[in-house]
Order: structure tokens, then C-alpha cells, then sequence
């Protein structure tokens, strides 16, 4: 190990690698020129940050619109085109509880309101935000696309003048490879049905959403497009079919939330069972969440084991909800470690991706990596919630469980700009728990460096079979 302890030119480094944040990571490690370093030292550090700042991250989670809404800035999700978009997602949620009332709300997203006067509305609640998570994601945004230190009246002009300047066709790749250092994304599109068919399949990747599948299920929306009509489970299932066997092999992984409505206790039900059920969701009946349980339970294991056979990863949302105020019973999240052991027990063949570390609950879910083989950890969403806590759970995962089933990113956002700001909030995490156990004497520095290659892209490539879903999308009927 290296006990090394000179004192290395910070800004240089800094400078170099263009990283918001890692100024800061090597400034708080305390450890300085005359300061004693028991087991890293500076240069450990520097050379962690150095690596982690050059290697692009897999982006295993997105729900980014197709670049083309996002140029004509129609799309139901753009509400103002202007620099308030960026904080729409997620930022809005920690605004409220920060006390801003609806109505303040209301005017900060309004197309209406002038994007500049939206400055006085946001001020008296930005010092409340400007260090959680999703705050700095904004901030660093701002910093690395608009080349403003710090929003404020003086500087908001140019902040709206460079969110309209930046909107130019190729800009997604500006954004996500250029300045966010992405390989890929892998997007949940909110845009289409289960699938987006996306005009730029190779950056962004996507997922089949399931989630119309077994929830529901969204009989109108997805038999549609397979020209079946429905009239039993057994068309039913044709219709899943229909998408798997269109899709498969462009898409990286399948993916469902229903976690924000049910626990992930999916019991292995027969059609028998489903059936009659599934009849009367088909004759329009409104039933209750325990009626359609049993339903909802055969049609999740259906679709999933279908993915299965398609060499399709499974990725489940657990842990936290998004957005403010609303129902979130933590006895439910609190359930889902002890469901997904039940999901790998009962499908020891499946892969299953378990999505923002089940967040406050991570302990729980290292500990299920190191138990089933089929359990893999992606920290999807994860930093911008708790940097600490997802620095935390990261130290603990690597000396705890095997290293080839975490995930460490991804940025979960419908605005493309903030993905910068969380890519370098996880790069700064990295950094910071790859540096903390050298520093502990738990890694040295060639192991320490060996592990930054696998979490951030190469576990992604072997998990998402990306290279060969690249070949299968050069080929792509839609690809332009
Ligand atoms: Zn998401």
C-alpha cells in the first residue's frame, strides 16, 4: 500500500478532467501535506479521480423524450420551454417541501410566466434545495452547459439565453457524451407504448415497459398496436407475445414500477386462476387492488418469464417514490428486500435488476446480492436522492458482495440537461467510496483502480448483452 504523502497540484488535475465536484472530493479528504494518511494517499486519490473521469459510464436508467420533442419543445411533459424545465424533474418535489405554496408553483412552471421573473418566485426557496441532491444536479448543469457559477438574479439571463442556445439538433450527444461522458443511456420511454421505437436507437437504448402488461393492464393501449383483439387471457397473452417478439432482440432489458402502487410479491399463479379475473377487468369492472391481485401476479410472471427466454434482464423499481405529498407507505418499501429474495428463489434463471438500491433500505439489498446469484444492484436514480447514503451503500457493496452485479448509474431524468449534473455527482461518489476504502485499508490502489472499469460500464455491457443489442440495432427497420 502506498503511504506516499506529496502534495499534487489539485487544480491541474481538476482542470484537466473538466469534473465539477472533484475539487471538492480531494479537498475533503482531509489529507494534506503535513497531515498523517494511514493507508491511500494523495496520489491514490488523484489517480482514482483521474480514471473515474475518463471512463464513460453505461447509463442504465433514463426516461429522456426522443431529442425531437425536446426541438419542437412539444411534448405534454414540457409545461415552460425554458430554464424551468430542468428543474421540473426532480428538483419541483424539494421545492414544495420546502415550503413553496402551489400557486408559487404553479406561476414557476407556467408557460406564461416570464422566464426571467422566475428567478423571484424560485429565490426565497433556493438555499433550501441548493444542496440536496437534485439540486445540485441543477447546479452543475447550469456550471457545465451554461458556464454559470451560480443562478441568481444577475446571472438567470443568461441562463434562459443559454437553455434556448443549446436546443439545436445533435444536442443530446453534446450533452450525454460530450459533457456527461456516456456511453449509452438505457431509456424507460414515457413517450410510447412499451416500446420506443427511438430515432437515435444507439444512444438511447431502450426498455421494454412491462408495466401495461400486468398492471391494469392497458388492454386498449398495447393490443392495439399488435392488431389482436381481446377477448380472453389467452389473447391476452398473444398480445405480450406480439411485443416480445417484435422487440426482443433491439431492446436491453424489460421494466416495470408497479411498486408504486403494490408490493413486489408476485406469486406464481396459474391462468386458471387469473382468468376469470382477467374476464372481468375485459367486461369493464372497477376492482379493488386485492381483487386484481392474483391477475396482476400470473400476467407479471408471464411477461417476465418471457423476457427470461429472450435473455432479457428484468429491472424492478424498489425503495423510494418520486415526487411530494403523496402516498408513501414505508411498511411497503420496507417489504420489498424480502420480496425480491422471493423473486429469486422462485426464478433462480431470471436476471433481475433491482432498481435505486432500494433506497433507504440498501443494506438489506447488498445483502441479497451476496446471497442469490440473480440479484444484480443498480444505483439508477440513487445519488441525486442521498449522495451520502449512495456513497455509503457503495463502500459497503464492494467489500461485501460480488462486484460483477452493481450498477452505478444512471440518471432517471425526463430533461436531458440535469443527466450532467447527476453523472458528475456519481462520478464524485465513485471517487469518493473507491478513495474512502483505500483510505481505510479495505482496497489498495491497484484494486481500487482495477474496480472502476467493471461498475461503471463494463458489468452494464455484460448484464444488457449491449454489444450484441448494438449489432441487432444497427439493423434496425426504423433506424434512419
Ligand atoms: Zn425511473
Amino acid at each position: 500500500m502506498e503511504t506516499g504523502r506529496q502534495e499534487f497540484t489539485r487544480r491541474a488535475t481538476i482542470k484537466g478532467a473538466g469534473l465539477f465536484g472533484a475539487a471538492a472530493v480531494l479537498g475533503a479528504t482531509g489529507a494534506g501535506a503535513t497531515s498523517p494518511i494511514p493507508f491511500g494517499s494523495m496520489n491514490t486519490w488523484s489517480e482514482i479521480a483521474q480514471k473515474v473521469i475518463q471512463t464513460p459510464f453505461v447509463d442504465t436508467h433514463e426516461h429522456l423524450l426522443e431529442e425531437k420533442s425536446r426541438l419542437s419543445g412539444k411534448n405534454s411533459r414540457i409545461q415552460a420551454n425554458d430554464w424551468s424545465f430542468l428543474l421540473s424533474h426532480y428538483l419541483d418535489s424539494d421545492l414544495f417541501c420546502a415550503g413553496m405554496t402551489e400557486e408559487e408553483m404553479k406561476q414557476f412552471r407556467s408557460a406564461e410566466t416570464d422566464p426571467i421573473a422566475k428567478w423571484k418566485i424560485l429565490e426565497p426557496y433556493w438555499p433550501a434545495v441548493r444542496n440536496t441532491g437534485y439540486g445540485q444536479a441543477v447546479a452543475i448543469a447550469f456550471q457545465q452547459l451554461y458556464d454559470v457559477e451560480e443562478l441568481s438574479a444577475e446571472t438567470v439571463g443568461k441562463i434562459q439565453s443559454a437553455y434556448e442556445q443549446l436546443i439545436r439538433p445533435g444536442f443530446y450527444e453534446k450533452v450525454l457524451v460530450e459533457t456527461a461522458n456516456l456511453d449509452s443511456c438505457q431509456v424507460n420511454s414515457l413517450e410510447g407504448s412499451a416500446f420506443q421505437e427511438s430515432d437515435q436507437p444507439l444512444l438511447l437504448m431502450q426498455d421494454i415497459s412491462f408495466l401495461g402488461m400486468h398492471v391494469g393492464p392497458d388492454i386498449g393501449g398495447l393490443s392495439g398496436p399488435a392488431g389482436i383483439e381481446v377477448k380472453d387471457l389467452a389473447d391476452w397473452h398473444k398480445v405480450i407475445d406480439w411485443w416480445f417478439d417484435k422487440y426482443a432482440k433491439y431492446a436491453v432489458a424489460v421494466k416495470s414500477q408497479a411498486a408504486y402502487g403494490r408490493d413486489i410479491d408476485y406469486a406464481d399463479v396459474p391462468a386458471e386462476q387469473a382468468e376469470p379475473i382477467f374476464k372481468r377487468v375485459l367486461n369493464g369492472e372497477k376492482l379493488s387492488r386485492e381483487e386484481s391481485k392474483p391477475m396482476e401476479d400470473h400476467l407479471f410472471w408471464y411477461a417476465v418469464r418471457k423476457a427470461t427466454a429472450c435473455n432479457l434482464p428484468v429491472k424492478l423499481h424498489t425503495g423510494y417514490y418520486a415526487g411530494h405529498g403523496g402516498r408513501m407507505p414505508m411498511s411497503r418499501l420496507m417489504k420489498n428486500p424480502d420480496s425480491a429474495i422471493e423473486l429469486c428463489r422462485t426464478a433462480p434463471e431470471t436476471t433481475f435488476v433491482f432498481m435505486h438500491i432500494c433506497y433507504p433500505f440498501y443494506e438489506e439489498m447488498i445483502s441479497i446480492a451476496k446471497h442469490y446469484p440473480n440479484a444484480h444492484i443498480d444505483m439508477c436514480w440513487a445519488w441525486i436522492i442521498s449522495p451520502s447514503a449512495s456513497t455509503n451503500f457503495l463502500k459497503s457493496y464492494l467489500v461485501a458482495a460480488p462486484a460483477n452485479k452493481v450498477l452505478t448509474f444512471g440518471g432517471d431524468y425526463i430533461p436531458v440537461e440535469p443527466v450532467v449534473g447527476h453523472a458528475a455527482i456519481a462520478r464524485t461518489g465513485v471517487i469518493c467510496a473507491l478513495g474512502q476504502l483505500c483510505d481505510e485499508g479495505w482496497l489498495d490502489r491497484k484494486r481500487a483502480l482495477d474496480l472502476v472499469e467493471p461498475i461503471m460500464c463494463g458489468n452494464a455491457r455484460k448484464i444488457f448483452h449491449l454489444d450484441e443489442k448494438r449489432r441487432n440495432l444497427e439493423k434496425a427497420p426504423w433506424k434512419a
